[in-house]
């Protein structure tokens, strides 16, 4: 193929990836756009993993974006199974692992992150799994079946989430975490406390302030064992302690990072020609007023839809306010907002209902919800926190009258 003289580079094949490929080629129909993936998979979304996918309702190929046939039948060159492993920005170039090297006009880092290794003696045993991607699965999923012992590390929202899956297939389950209730990076501590009970209820066990000092092996499985002297032996250990954003290639290249490739608001990295999208960029978001770093589908697919937006010439400002949901047992979990601080909660129903909304509340104003089988409350608390307009926790609370007619009045 000859090559134009702005060709699009996208390295990462995920969510975020995919979609700058699909927008650019909506918007630019002749615009050369290769897509550069180590994985087996055309560009495909992740939540499923944890999910319906790993409980088996779903087949994997069902969380393709598009099929595989669309890149070609598009002309999207989909290099799959290939990877980047340098930049030259003084050439304009991306190095392949297979020696080759690949002309850029405009390069778009898309690289995602990577689970954060359990660093402790044994931490490598081979019972020891993380969840990314689809590789990840056959390995996890034959461990999730009536009898076995599973042993989540880490209580944040993959570990629940497979812990909710692997005890519904009949495992004993035990999720080990270094705070004192789950969720505590993003929630705050009494709504992860009522979580934490809706999977205590279905036998699963935590241990809490707890942290892992080594795995040794017995006659092929993991013991696992706790600081405070106990074990526990397991047929898998999830660990799920986090990411580290892959900005690898990005540090190399010299592009400022700190925890992420540092972009601004419309994706561009301290290099012009050279964009971050999705999980592996740290982003100036005009919706919070500051830089966040997302792990989130919502982030993945839209920010990257700027970005397309963006380099095929029709920019659209990314203004989104951060939102995640999560699915556990029946039960759908929802997040807007990303506070920093907050005084107090507000609930509207209690921690014990099977549905709830707590709102986070800064002075008068709302900074933040969450959402328990209470998904329509996201759109006015999403509103409300956008408007900035004060509210008293009266009529917050008052839950005869809907969020959304409230909202409405407020914003009058
Ligand atoms: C199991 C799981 C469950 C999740 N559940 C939820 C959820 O319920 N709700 C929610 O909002 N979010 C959820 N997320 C988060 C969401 O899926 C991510 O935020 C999203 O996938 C990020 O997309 P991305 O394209 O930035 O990164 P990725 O999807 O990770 O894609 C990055 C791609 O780049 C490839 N790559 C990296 N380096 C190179 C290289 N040098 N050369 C070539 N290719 C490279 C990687 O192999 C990968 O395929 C979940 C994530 C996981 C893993």
């Amino acid at each position: 193929m000859s090559r134009t003289t702005d060709p699009v580079v996208i390295i990462g094949a995920g969510q975020a990836g995919g979609w700058v490929a699909l927008t650019i080629r909506q918007l630019q129909p002749d615009r050369e756009v290769v897509l550069i993936g180590e994985e087996d998979h055309p560009p495909y979304e992740r939540p499923p993993l944890s999910k319906e996918v790993l409980s088996g309702k779903t087949a994997p190929e069902s969380t393709y974006l598009k099929p595989l046939d669309f890149y070609a039948e598009n002309r999207i060159e989909l290099r799959l199974k290939t990877t980047a492993s340098g930049i030259d920005r003084d050439l304009k170039q991306v190095r392949l692992s297979d020696g080759a090297c690949l002309a850029y006009g405009t390069l778009v880092l898309a690289t995602g992150m990577r689970p954060r290794p359990l660093s402790v003696p044994g931490g490598d045993h081979p019972r020891v799994r993380a969840l990314r991607a689809m590789a990840d699965l056959p390995e996890i999923r034959g461990h999730l079946t009536s009898g076995r012992r599973i042993v989540a590390i880490g209580a944040g929202f993959i570990g629940l989430e497979v812990a909710a899956v692997a005890v519904t297939a009949g495992c004993t389950v035990t999720v080990i975490e270094a705070a004192h209730h789950p969720l505590g990076r993003v929630v705050a501590p009494e709504v992860g406390r009522a979580m934490a009970a809706r999977h205590e209820r279905r036998g699963i066990s935590f241990r809490y302030g707890a942290s892992v000092a080594s795995i040794s092996d017995i006659d092929g499985q993991a013991a696992v064992h706790l600081a405070d002297g106990e074990t526990i032996l397991a047929d898998l250990v999830l660990c799920g302690i986090g990411g580290i954003p892959n900005d690898d290639l990005a540090r190399s290249a010299g592009l400022e990072c700190d925890n992420g490739i540092l972009v601004d608001e419309a994706g561009r990295t301290s290099d012009p020609l050279i964009y971050a999208v999705g999980d592996v960029c740290s982003q100036w978001s005009i919706a919070l007023g500051r830089r966040i770093r997302l792990e989130s589908w919502q982030n993945a697919q839209n920010q990257a839809i700027a970005v397309g937006r963006h380099i095929g010439g029709a920019p659209r400002p990314y203004t989104d306010l951060p939102w995640f949901w999560t699915d556990q047992y029946e039960d759908n979990f929802q997040i807007i907002g990303a506070p920093e601080r907050w005084e107090r909660i507000i609930w509207r129903g209690s921690p014990e209902d099977d549905r709830f909304t707590a709102i986070y509340m800064d002075g008068n104003r709302i900074v933040a919800g969450n959402t328990l089988n209470n998904a329509r409350d996201i759109r006015p608390l999403k509103q409300m926190i956008l408007e900035g307009t004060p509210v008293d926790d009266a009529l917050l609370r008052d839950t005869s009258t809907p969020l959304q007619k409230l909202q409405k009045k407020q914003a009058a």
